[in-house]
């Protein structure tokens, strides 16, 4: 079976900058965000059972829930989210699991999986890498990415896993503190590594 790597860090901190990274070496990228937006627009198979869950405090925009409003809603009230990833989750997770099956890779897998340690998915991954970087720097660029305010940044800097907690879980880590180009390098250096230890599984 290919090496997985499981790639997470908080909010911000440079995980889809890495995975583009990690993808423009030749790894196979699976984002559990991209399927998550697939499974919540229109028609998508989690639309019924969140809208019947959350019910009208969810508003709607063309036969889907409104992203910014669902984001507003669930980092505001503890419930809500969870009820919402009690639905989210399992049926992510079954689409990437159904994906990997479907696909083959000539080098190895990295699966982008933001909450990866708070949904005990180690065991679906070969290796933890961890993206880590400052709170402050992670939320200054969390703002200038979407324009989002402030105290809703804070407000899901708080909702995620404490970074230490985190990188306790590590097998990797990049710190992602330097330029793009410090980075790519040490991406690139991880790359190398992923490559030998496939070599080594396959
Ligand atoms: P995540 O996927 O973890 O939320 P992103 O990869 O989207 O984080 O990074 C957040 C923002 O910070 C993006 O706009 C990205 O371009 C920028 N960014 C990430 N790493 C760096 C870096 N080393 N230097 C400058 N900007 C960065």
């Amino acid at each position: 079976m290919s090496l997985r790597i499981g790639l997470t860090g908080g909010i911000g901190s440079g995980k889809s900058t890495v995975a583009g990274l990690f993808a423009s070496y030749g790894a196979s990228v699976l984002d559990m965000d991209a399927i998550c937006h697939e499974l919540l627009a229109p028609g998508g198979p989690c639309v019924a059972a969140v809208q019947a869950a959350l019910g009208d405090r969810l508003p709607v925009c063309k036969g889907a829930p409104d992203r910014g409003a669902l984001r507003a809603l669930i980092f505001q009230d503890a419930e809500c989210r969870k009820q919402l990833e009690a639905i989210l989750h399992p049926a992510a997770y079954a689409s990437l699991e159904q994906r990997l099956q479907q696909q083959t890779t000539t080098s190895y897998y990295v699966l982008v999986i933001p909450l990866l340690v708070e949904t005990g998915a180690q065991e679906r991954v070969d290796r933890v890498l961890v993206v880590d970087c400052p709170r402050e720097l992670q939320l200054q660029r969390v703002m200038q990415r979407e324009g989002l305010d402030r105290a809703l940044v804070e407000r899901i800097w708080a909702a995620q896993l404490r970074p230490e907690q985190r990188l306790a879980r590590a097998d990797d880590c990049i710190t992602n503190t330097g330029s793009l180009a410090q980075l790519e390098a040490r991406v690139q250096q991880l790359h190398q590594r992923y490559l030998q230890m496939s070599r080594v599984t396959a």
